[in-house]
C-alpha cells in the first residue's frame, strides 16, 4: 500500500514514520486490549438502545416546551440503562461539563450542607462553583461550606483525615475521575469503588457524585457500577463520541436526578419539558460511536507516550500504565518544543490545519497558554488537541482522536515539527 507515499505528501519524513513505527508494532497486545473493551461496551450501548426500542421517530425535533418527547425520553433510558442506573438528565441545555457538576451540586445540597471531596483540589472551573475563589452565585454565597483532604504523596487515598473529615454537615462526596490538569494519577473503578465502599461505611445516607469526564468508556465499568449515586459529564467529550455538538449528562438514583431536573428546569416542572431543537439524532449516534471513539483516542494517547518517552520525555502516565481517561502529560522541557509539538498536532487537523498555534495570555492563569485544535465541534477534546501552560515543567496535554488513524497523524506530525524546528535529531531511515 502506498501509505507511506501519503504520509510523504504530508510531509512525514521517513525517519519520523520508521521510528513511529517500532513503536506500534510494540503496542499491539495493549491496542488488542483496548478493542476489547471497546467491543464489550459497543454491545452494552447497544443492548440498551434496543432494550428502549429507539427508532426513527425519536430523532425528530421538538421546539417550544418540548412535552412528550420520545427523543429526550428515549435517551435517558438509554443513558440510564448503559450505566446501570435508575434515571438519567442528558440535555442540550446542559451547557458543559463544569455546568453539569455545578447543576448536580446545587440541586442535591442544601444551606447548612457541606460539600466533601476526599480526593484534593477539584477541577478548576469548579473552584468558583464551590466558592474556594470567590464568584457570584456561589455554593458558598448559598451557605454551603466545603472541605478536602488531599492525596497522600503517592496518589493515594488518605482514609486516616477522610474519616476524621467527614462529619454530621456531610451531605456529599465528590470524586473527581479524572486528572484533568493536575499531575496526580487518574483513579480506576476499582479504586473508586473501593473509596465509596469506605466512606458509606461511616455515613451510609451521604451522596456519592463522581465527575465522570475523561472517563466514560475506558473500563467496561463505570462508577455508578461501584456504588456512586451521579455520575457526571461532558457530552463534547467522551459520551458525545465527536457528534454530540453540546450538552452533558447525570445519571444516578431517581431521587439525585429529580433534585437536578428540578433545579435544571424548575420546581414542580421537572424532566417534563426542555426542546431537543434536532440534536437527538447527534446525541444518540455520539453516544453509539462513543465505545470505539474512546478506545482511539485512548490508542493515541498511549502511541504518545510510547514515542516520546523512547525519546527521552517524561509522561504521565507512562507508556506502560494502564489507561483510565484519555489525556496524556508529556514533558517537553521547553517552550520551543511545545510550540513545534501543537504547530504538529494543528497542522494533522481536518479543520483549521492552515492556522499556527501560538501561546497567548489567557484570563485565570499566570502564564501564557498554547492550544493546538481542529475541530468540528468548538472546544470538542474528544477530537484531536493539544494544550498547555507554558512554564516548568513545559508539560503538554495531548487527548483525543475520533480514529485512531487520525490520532496516529497528530503525533507523527507532531514529531516531525520537533525535527524540523531542529529539538530532535532522528537516526536516518
Ligand atoms: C473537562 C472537565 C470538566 C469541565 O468540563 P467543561 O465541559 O470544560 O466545563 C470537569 N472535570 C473534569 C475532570 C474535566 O476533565
Amino acid at each position: 500500500m502506498d501509505t507511506q507515499k501519503i504520509y510523504h505528501e504530508l510531509g512525514i519524513s521517513s525517519a519520523v514514520l520508521g521510528f513511529c513505527r517500532s513503536a506500534e508494532e510494540e503496542l499491539k497486545p495493549r491496542f488488542a486490549a483496548i478493542d476489547a473493551i471497546a467491543e464489550y461496551n459497543q454491545a452494552k450501548v447497544v443492548a440498551a438502545m434496543q432494550k428502549n426500542r429507539v427508532s426513527a421517530e425519536c430523532f425528530a425535533a421538538s421546539t417550544g416546551y418540548g412535552y412528550n418527547d420520545l427523543g429526550r425520553e428515549t435517551l435517558e433510558k438509554v443513558y440510564a440503562d448503559a450505566f446501570h442506573t435508575e434515571a438519567a438528565l442528558v440535555r442540550p441545555q446542559i451547557t458543559c461539563g463544569t455546568h453539569a457538576l455545578a447543576l448536580a451540586l446545587a440541586a442535591n445540597l442544601r444551606p447548612g450542607d457541606e460539600l466533601y471531596s476526599p480526593v484534593g483540589r477539584p477541577y478548576d472551573t469548579l473552584e468558583e462553583v464551590i466558592g474556594i475563589r470567590p464568584c457570584k452565585g456561589s455554593l458558598a454565597e448559598y451557605g454551603i461550606t466545603y472541605r478536602e483532604t488531599d492525596l497522600l504523596p503517592d496518589g493515594t487515598f488518605d482514609y486516616e483525615n477522610i474519616r476524621r473529615s467527614i462529619n454530621e454537615k456531610t451531605k456529599l462526596v465528590t470524586i473527581q475521575r479524572s486528572k484533568g490538569y493536575a499531575t496526580r494519577p487518574t483513579f480506576s473503578i476499582q479504586q473508586i469503588g473501593e473509596l465509596i465502599r469506605f466512606v458509606k461505611e461511616l455515613k451510609p445516607g451521604v451522596i456519592c457524585m463522581v465527575d465522570n469526564c475523561y472517563g466514560e468508556f475506558t473500563e467496561i465499568i463505570e462508577p455508578s457500577d461501584v456504588g456512586a449515586d451521579m455520575i457526571v459529564g461532558s457530552l463534547i467529550k467522551n459520551p458525545g463520541g465527536g457528534l454530540a455538538p453540546t450538552g452533558g449528562y447525570i445519571c444516578g438514583t431517581q431521587e439525585c436526578v429529580d433534585q437536578c431536573a428540578y433545579r435544571l428546569t424548575a420546581p414542580g416542572l421537572g424532566a417534563e419539558l426542555g426542546a431537543t431543537l434536532g440534536l437527538m439524532q447527534s446525541f444518540f449516534q455520539g453516544f453509539f460511536l462513543a465505545p470505539t471513539v474512546t478506545a482511539s483516542a485512548v490508542k493515541g494517547a498511549i502511541f504518545a507516550a510510547s514515542v516520546y518517552e523512547k525519546l527521552g520525555y517524561r509522561c504521565v502516565p507512562s507508556s506502560a500504565e494502564t489507561r483510565h481517561d484519555i489525556i496524556q502529560a508529556i514533558e517537553l522541557r521547553s517552550k520551543e518544543a511545545m510550540v513545534a509539538f501543537c504547530k504538529g498536532v494543528q497542522s494533522a487537523a481536518p479543520v483549521d490545519s492552515y492556522v499556527t498555534p501560538e501561546p497567548y495570555p489567557m484570563p485565570g492563569y499566570d502564564s501564557e497558554v498554547i492550544m493546538a485544535a481542529g475541530a468540528f465541534v468548538q472546544g470538542s477534546s474528544i477530537e484531536l488537541s493539544a494544550d498547555g501552560p507554558i512554564r516548568e515543567p513545559y508539560a503538554i496535554y495531548y487527548q483525543g482522536g475520533l480514529t485512531w488513524a487520525h490520532a496516529k497523524l497528530g503525533i507523527l506530525m507532531s514529531l516531525q515539527k520537533m525535527c524540523d524546528a531542529g529539538l530532535i535529531t532522528l537516526p536516518e531511515a
